[in-house]
């Protein structure tokens, strides 16, 4: 069964104008091969497009295909925003949305704030995702909420 106790933030790698949902379908479906109750095998449960606008690719009750370090595809909801954030800033509206959803997330599943986290914090991940520009307001800026 899996839980809720996580939150993990990642970003696409890339670009936020070239990033689509159909790419990371198809590139998931390749990877993990795990399709959602909602017909999605985007592995994360949200995702965040370019413009701030968001779609549920998994219900938060479905199983993830994002990280698989520690296990928390069990555990974890997952939530993408495109963009290569080594790189480029997220933008204003992405944040905003991003805020929104760990806000209501936090409270429906009791979510502790210190298990909300970018997915190179993760015990075993050996990324860079959500990068470095994504993960400092992850650290300093979300959990001000
Ligand atoms: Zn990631």
């Amino acid at each position: 069964m899996k839980t809720s106790d996580f939150i993990i933030i990642h970003h696409s790698a890339a670009a936020r104008d070239r990033a689509t949902l159909n790419a990371v379908n198809k590139a998931h479906q390749k990877s993990f091969n795990y399709k959602s109750s909602l017909g999605w095998y985007v592995g994360y449960h949200y995702v965040i497009i370019g413009d701030g606008t968001v779609y549920q690719t998994r219900n938060d009750t479905d199983y993830g295909a994002h990280c698989r370090a520690d296990n928390m595809n069990s555990k974890a909801i997952g939530i993408c925003l495109f963009g290569n954030f080594e790189i480029e800033q997220p933008l204003e509206k992405q944040l905003e949305s991003l805020k929104k959803i760990v806000e209501k997330l936090r409270k429906k599943d009791n979510i502790k704030n210190s298990n909300i986290l970018g997915h190179c914090q993760i015990n075993g991940s050996k990324t860079v995702c959500p990068g470095k520009n994504l993960l400092s307001w992850i650290k300093y800026k979300l959990l001000e909420l």
